[in-house]
């Protein structure tokens, strides 16, 4: 585990690592990049770079944290990758139920397979574990869909990199979006009434509406103000931690 320099976590925690692109938002995967400066600097947890790994002794972490934590899990992976065995996601699951005092952030692009998972009654949700999906643009709403067939008690959106508008996203059985834009040296453009846009349908919709950042090319000089604030908002079960 270790600090997170994003803005919606406090701590990172990866029991598997490594993942394959499967969508427009994976372009500038961060988790490739690091992993294969991880790997130069000889850490072995990443020896194999980006291939997918599942490491056992992660899942003894979180029982020795002694605060109350939020933790984004797999920031370096994707836990519903397809060779992440099942047993090993429900170990998982099994080590976030356990832990009731920490939130669990667990973010995926494979929203068809955690449907499939949930569907078969194979996954064991419990509150502190947050389900989200990413959705970067209007392709992959679908994604949504799936989140929502789910049994996760608190869901959310990640839309970053946002890289097309979402006028229409059907918020019904969403607790918390995510809007940021991409950084780095060549950040595909976000367009600041694309944001607007979307926080505006999450207060009509009563669901809680977090700005992360504008990203681009100078992603700190950029900031993260929207119309002369900063919109930090979580679910309103986080107010119980
Ligand atoms: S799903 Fe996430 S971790 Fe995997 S390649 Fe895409 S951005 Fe990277």
């Amino acid at each position: 585990m270790s600090q997170s320099s994003i803005e919606w976590t406090e701590m990172t925690w990866n029991p598997t690592t490594g993942c394959d692109k499967v969508s427009a938002g994976c372009k500038f995967c961060y988790a490739e990049v690091m992993s294969s400066r991880l790997k130069a600097m000889g850490v072995d947890k990443y020896k194999d770079e980006f291939k997918v790994r599942i490491h056992e002794s992660e899942l003894r972490r979180p029982y020795s944290w002694k605060k109350s934590k939020v933790v984004f899990v797999n920031s370096m992976s994707d836990l519903f990758h397809k060779d992440v065995p099942i047993e090993f996601i429900q170990k998982v699951f099994k080590v976030m139920k356990e832990n009731p005092q920490h939130v669990f952030q667990v973010l995926t692009k494979r929203a068809d397979i955690l449907r499939y998972y949930d569907s078969e009654g194979l996954l064991n949700w419990s509150h502190n574990i947050w389900m989200g999906v990413s959705v970067e643009s209007q392709k992959v709403e679908h994604r949504i869909d799936n989140l929502r067939a789910t049994n996760a008690r608190v869901k959310f959106l990640s839309c970053e990199p946002l890289i097309g508008p979402l006028p229409k996203l059907n918020l019904k059985g969403i607790d918390w979006v995510i809007v940021g834009g991409e950084s780095g040296r060549k950040p595909r453009p976000m367009k600041p009434e694309w944001v607007t846009n979307i926080k505006d349908q999450c207060l009509d919709a009563d669901v809680a509406f977090f700005f992360k950042q504008w990203g681009g090319t100078n992603k700190k000089k950029a900031g993260r103000q929207l119309e002369g604030q900063t919109w930090d908002g979580m679910p309103s079960i986080a107010n119980e931690f």
